[in-house]
């Protein structure tokens, strides 16, 4: 795990984002969400795995209904302490905008799947969240023959937490 690509997009004398470290936690895995509003609002949803967070851009932001199937692009890895960072990334940096806490808790590998980076790999790893909006079952597929580059769908699994109702993350 490496937070290089991380570094060199952002100059840490111009953004109140941390540098961060690569930091393995050896109890609960951390999960966030972050409503992104940059040049185009979005919501990013990161999983905490071997000292970093593994990050995707969410456009509609996840969904607890499981018709909904939500586009999710792999990006770069952040550094751990970025899962409570929140406050406003200045003009002319990258991502310039405001970063708020959407959703916040714990995640534990869900399914089968023993080997967390082997399912990754493998473009399907279930998942349990843990957090106040989102809870239980959780899937993230990679679109294997999309044309959309690092192109995953982020999909609620049916339990006791789905719900039926049409779900807007920007309402929640
Ligand atoms: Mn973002």
């Amino acid at each position: 795990m490496s937070l290089k690509e991380y570094s060199k997009k952002r100059d840490f004398q111009h953004t109140p984002e941390p540098e961060g470290l690569v930091e393995v936690h050896t109890s609960t895995l951390v999960f966030v969400v972050q409503k992104h509003q940059a040049s185009q609002l979005h919501f990013d949803f990161r999983l905490e795995l071997d000292g970093v967070l593994k990050s995707w851009a969410v456009p509609k932001g996840p969904s607890m209904n499981p018709s909904d199937k939500r586009l999710a692009v792999l990006v770069e890895d952040h550094p751990l302490e970025y899962a409570s960072f929140a406050g406003e990334i200045p003009e002319g940096n990258y991502g310039a905008g405001t970063v708020e806490i959407w959703d916040t808790g714990y995640w534990t590998p869900g399914g089968d799947f023993s080997d967390v980076e082997k399912a990754l790999e493998g473009g399907v790893l279930e998942f349990i969240l843990h957090g106040e909006k989102l809870q239980g079952k959780f899937a993230l597929i990679q679109l294997k023959k999309s044309k959309i580059k690092n192109g995953w769908l982020l999909v609620k699994k049916k339990d006791a937490y789905a719900v039926s109702r049409p779900y807007d993350a920007y309402e929640q």
